[in-house]
């Protein structure tokens, strides 16, 4: 990295993209400037919560709450949050809970944990869709009063069929040319409840015959005689997402409504409807744009909320905060940052182009992060002793380990040295593969921050397993001293004392599928789960790391990255999770 890199790496510049640009011109327009905004009440209709601070432009983050956040989720939140940031906006945390029957305060929580570890803030801007819904249904009876809506009374299945296909235009309901009053009345009679759930529906009259689906007539409201998390029974008529989130974003005073591409085919009936809305005096000027861009496809995981409940469901994950769950709570005990999905969001950008994004590029974004922050310490994952028999067996001696090799700030720590010790148990070969520069009878090697040791031997139980490695050290060789170089060795090892290694379980967790495109070509994707996502070892660690608190992470030499578990350390017996291999071991 060069210095100019370097010095810029704190707050780096944001790369520019189309969306930037789209905000640009907007404010090059003054488009922001007019009636309304920025501290001046807005006409009188205005939803009374519409923000009156001097955000330049306003985003928003809208979840629905039925599921927990993921990665996915996060380079929308990035890139919301992101641009307000940067251009001295506001965005807004918002429920979307227009859809009474699957969502629950337990999904509003997690979302909210989430969204503020990963670093966000939205100061006073939390709204709930479910605040409009007065807004929304007197929105309604304006467009019934002016036109623009009418109640259907058809089924469900003469709807669907009259609605047409791509190469054939839509069939008018019967009840499309209905009087507003009479549509006024049932639509009021909806609200009382005193209709079954389907049988009518609330649509904008709009064009039957429109090529963009969306546009005919469109069902805005319907009834649903079930109870919401926040409104309880006030309600048994809902608003339609299509109408529902225009009309927030407007009361919002939202400036760029960023969505995922499928929405652009709803672009059309944004604009429809908020237009309306504004005609008749129910919105403000100037109204919220809808910005499509493409969403996050990322190999080897599922993004979908309903799959992601299924995994939960069906018990093949310990729930959504499995740290092999894509899910942010689960990535959060995996040992992943909230550095390092900013850092995933800025590296992929945004665009209009769908694409794969391949998982590795996540786990380089943690290496990244991971690499620069966290603390080196040694764990022996797979031990085996190694007997040093001429070092005497009351001894012991201080070797110093550096805690971050680009960080002679953050000091030394001491490790004991004694005559037995844990090593890798691949760390020795009885007969040495070609190239292998670690223990084998006759070689020598350095034990990292202590002395060149020459392996002599090992012993083995019936099974002609090695139980124990035998060698000897060399008086004069210690690291930091004048004759550490005396003897070169090619290979270096990492080792802990034995008499003061604690035995700890940690769990090396890897992908959660095995293949990049689980379910691809329409076979279950339950079937690409990978069977070795999740294994459970003891190994024999330093002595400091008894100590280390829930959520730190540290590399272990060698290894990788690795976290203490948010919920299953205890003081004293932490548990660790294994974040990141030092390597992609799953290159071709
Ligand atoms: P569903 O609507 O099926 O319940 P969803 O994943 O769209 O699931 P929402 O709660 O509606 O969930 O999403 C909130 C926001 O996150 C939306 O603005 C959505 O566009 C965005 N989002 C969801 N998935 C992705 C993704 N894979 N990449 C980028 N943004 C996403
Ligand atoms: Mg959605």
């Amino acid at each position: 990295m060069s210095e100019k890199n370097k010095s810029s790496a704190a707050r780096p510049a944001p790369a520019s993209n189309f969306i930037r640009n789209i905000i640009d011109a907007d404010l090059a327009a003054g488009k922001y400037a007019a009636r309304g905004w920025g501290g001046k009440p807005g006409p009188a209709k205005v939803h009374a919560q519409a923000p009156q601070d001097a955000a330049r432009i306003r985003t928003r983050f809208p979840p629905e709450p039925n599921g927990y956040l993921h990665i996915g989720h996060a380079k929308s939140i990035c890139l919301n949050f992101g641009l307000a940031q940067s251009y001295g906006g506001a965005c807004h945390m918002r429920f979307d809970d227009t859809n009474p029957e699957k969502e629950e305060q337990e999904y509003v929580d997690s979302i909210i944990h989430a969204v503020q570890w990963l670093g966000f803030d939205w100061r006073e801007n939390i709204f709930f869709a479910s605040d409009y819904f007065d807004f929304m249904y007197e929105a309604a009876v304006h467009l019934i009063h002016t036109g623009h809506a009418y109640v259907d009374e058809q089924t469900p299945e003469q709807m669907r069929a009259n609605r047409g296909t791509l190469t054939e235009p839509g069939v008018a309901s019967p009840w499309r040319e209905r009087p507003a009053a009479e549509s006024l009345a049932r639509f009021g009679e909806m609200r009382e409840g005193k209709h079954a759930d389907g049988s009518m529906v609330l649509r904008a009259k709009i064009d039957m015959a429109s090529p963009n689906i969306n546009l005919r007539d469109p069902a805005i409201y319907r009834i649903r005689k079930a109870r919401h998390h926040r409104t309880g029974d006030k309600w048994c008529v809902y608003p339609m997402y299509a109408y529902a989130h225009p009309i927030e974003d407007a009361l919002e005073r939202i400036t760029h409504s960023i969505c995922t591409l499928e929405f652009e085919d709803q672009r059309p009936f944004y604009d429809w409807l908020l237009g309306k809305l504004a005609e008749g005096g129910l919105l403000a000027q100037p109204l919220p744009q809808q910005v499509e861009f493409a969403r996050l496809n990322l190999t080897f995981v599922v993004l979908s909320k309903r799959r992601l409940i299924q995994l939960v469901n069906e018990k093949h994950v310990a729930g959504w905060d499995d740290p092999r769950m894509p899910t942010l709570a689960g990535a959060r005990r995996r040992g992943y940052t909230p550095q390092g999905f900013r850092l995933f969001a800025e590296r992929i950008g945004v665009s209009k182009a769908d694409s794969w994004i391949d998982y590795s590029v996540l786990e380089d974004c943690m290496r990244e992060h991971l690499n620069e922050s966290a603390e080196r310490r040694i764990a022996v994952l797979d031990p085996v002793k190694l007997i040093i028999d001429n070092y005497p067996a009351d001894q012991q001696e201080d070797c110093f380990a550096p805690n971050h090799p680009q960080k002679p700030d953050l000091g030394k720590r001491v490790v004991p040295l004694t005559r037995e010790l844990w090593i890798e148990r691949e760390d020795f070969a009885e007969t040495p593969p070609k190239g292998f520069f670690r223990l084998f009878p006759g070689n020598s090697v350095r034990l990292r921050y202590g002395y060149v040791v020459k392996c002599t031997g090992c012993e083995k139980d019936s099974a002609g397993r090695v139980t124990a490695v035998h060698c000897e050290y060399i008086a004069g060789t210690k690291s930091g001293t004048a004759g550490a170089d005396s003897v070169k060795v090619k290979g270096n090892i990492h080792w802990v004392s034995a008499r003061h290694a604690h035995a700890a379980p940690v769990r090396l967790y890897d992908r959660l599928f095995k293949t990049a495109h689980p379910g691809a070509g329409g076979q279950d994707y339950l079937l690409d789960l990978n069977p070795d996502s999740a294994k459970t070892i003891t190994a024999q660690l330093e002595a400091a790391l008894k100590e280390a608190k829930p959520e730190e992470r540290f590399q272990f030499e060698r290894h990788g990255y690795f976290v203490a578990d948010l919920r299953d350390s205890a003081p004293g017996a932490p548990v660790f999770n294994r974040a990141v291999t030092l390597r992609d071991s799953w290159k071709a």
